[in-house]
């Protein structure tokens, strides 16, 4: 019986206890069910984790360089950063590249933009790639050159946010610290409450596990990136007796399988959109298209991908740029109607320069 499942007879027994015995005893059953689901939901992860450990132990992925032991804090973060919404395999060249330009957090701090690029350029995000040496110029001026050990003053270095901090205290200071990333989200919310996309108590959780966050962590990110990946390989996997996914057949996940159908037959009509791009520092200054007026830069949709909106630029402007993805999709004049937004990497712009104002004039039109 899941967690769920559970609540849902604790709620009914309850109900029918109440009519007929009053709420005394209706209240003690509450507890007495409540203690027992405790009981076997902390069976459960023990068993969970037994298993996990042994998987660690025969499949973990120790070959990576961040594995190391005695992995600085400084490294744990360089990899974390890089490998945000990148693949690992596509990480380790960047990772041992970028060490060895920047072997220690000082000399980090002392490099410029357009030293720093040849080394992330390739891995998009590039707001995240700036706040890269805003943080090892926070953790030199701040604290010394030393990463933090506390998670909290970690998460409040530019662009380290819970999951990294999180990260960087249980690899490098092996503090008790949950790093909830997709994978962990996945295998829990798949194995406990049948569905990656549950809504997992995740205090609960911490307090409950009891093998150290730095093992638990990396088991549960191997795991989750071997077996339970976004088609789970079941068929051999250890804990499929347990797992609600596994015994309800994947039912509450699929569930979504409507909304994914729609989402195919959006994309396809998105697919000729065309673009309008807002290229802004900061959304400080926004540069125009136009002399005498703000005006977006428009993009065929010959040209409406992310990499295509940069070969544009390139070919016309000699300009490297950092773009988002699409923040809004709308129809103008019956056109499919992509808005972005972009910064300037590389290069010098020649455009007129306009502030907040004039953007929002133009945006509003535009979208009224
Ligand atoms: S049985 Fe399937 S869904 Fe459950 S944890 Fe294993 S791989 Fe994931």
């Amino acid at each position: 019986m899941s967690r769920l499942g559970d609540y849902r007879n604790v709620k009914q027994k309850t109900k029918n206890e109440k009519i007929g015995s009053g709420d005394e005893r209706g209240r003690n059953d509450v507890q007495n069910l409540t203690e027992r689901m405790r009981k076997d939901q902390s069976e459960k992860l023990r068993w969970f984790e037994g298993i996990l450990h042994d998987f660690f132990r025969r499949a973990g992925r120790e070959h990576l360089p961040w594995r190391k032991s005695g992995i600085t804090a400084y490294e744990v973060w360089v990899s974390e950063i890089l490998l945000q919404q990148t693949q690992v395999t596509r990480v380790i060249g960047y990772y041992e590249r970028f060490l060895e330009r920047f072997p220690t957090i000082h000399t980090l701090a002392e490099v410029s933009w357009e030293e720093f690029l040849p080394y992330y350029a390739g891995l998009g995000y590039y707001a995240r790639g700036k706040n890269m040496i805003k943080a090892a110029r926070a953790v030199v001026e701040t604290y010394g050159g030393e990463f933090p050990k506390d998670v909290k003053a970690l998460e409040s270095l530019p662009g380290v946010g819970p999951y990294t901090a999180a990260a960087i205290a249980s690899f490098a200071y092996d503090k008790n610290a949950v790093a909830w990333d997709t994978n962990l989200r996945r295998v829990i919310g798949r194995f406990f409450f049948g569905s990656k996309r549950a809504d997992i108590p995740f205090l609960e959780f911490e307090e409950t596990f009891s093998l150290r966050s730095k093992e638990l962590n990396a088991a549960l990110m191997d795991f989750g990136s071997a077996l339970c990946v976004s088609r789970p390989k079941c068929g051999a996997c250890p804990i499929r007796d347990r797992c609600e996914y596994f015994r309800n057949h994947g039912k509450i996940e699929k569930n979504s399988h409507f909304e994914f159908r729609i989402s195919q037959v959006e994309r396809q009509r998105w697919k000729d959109a065309r673009v309008m791009l807002f290229l802004h520092e900061g959304h400080k200054k926004y540069y125009s298209s136009k002399k005498n007026g703000y005006a977006p830069f428009r993009i065929p949709s010959s040209h409406n991908t992310r990499a295509g909106i940069k070969d544009w630029f390139r070919d016309r402007y000699g300009l490297e740029l950092a773009v988002r993805p699409p923040h809004a999709k709308i129809i103008i004049k019956g056109k499919p109607t992509l808005l972005v937004n972009a910064q300037i990497l590389l290069g010098n712009p020649g455009f007129a320069v306009f502030g907040k104002e004039a953007v929002e004039r133009v945006t509003y039109t535009i979208t009224v």
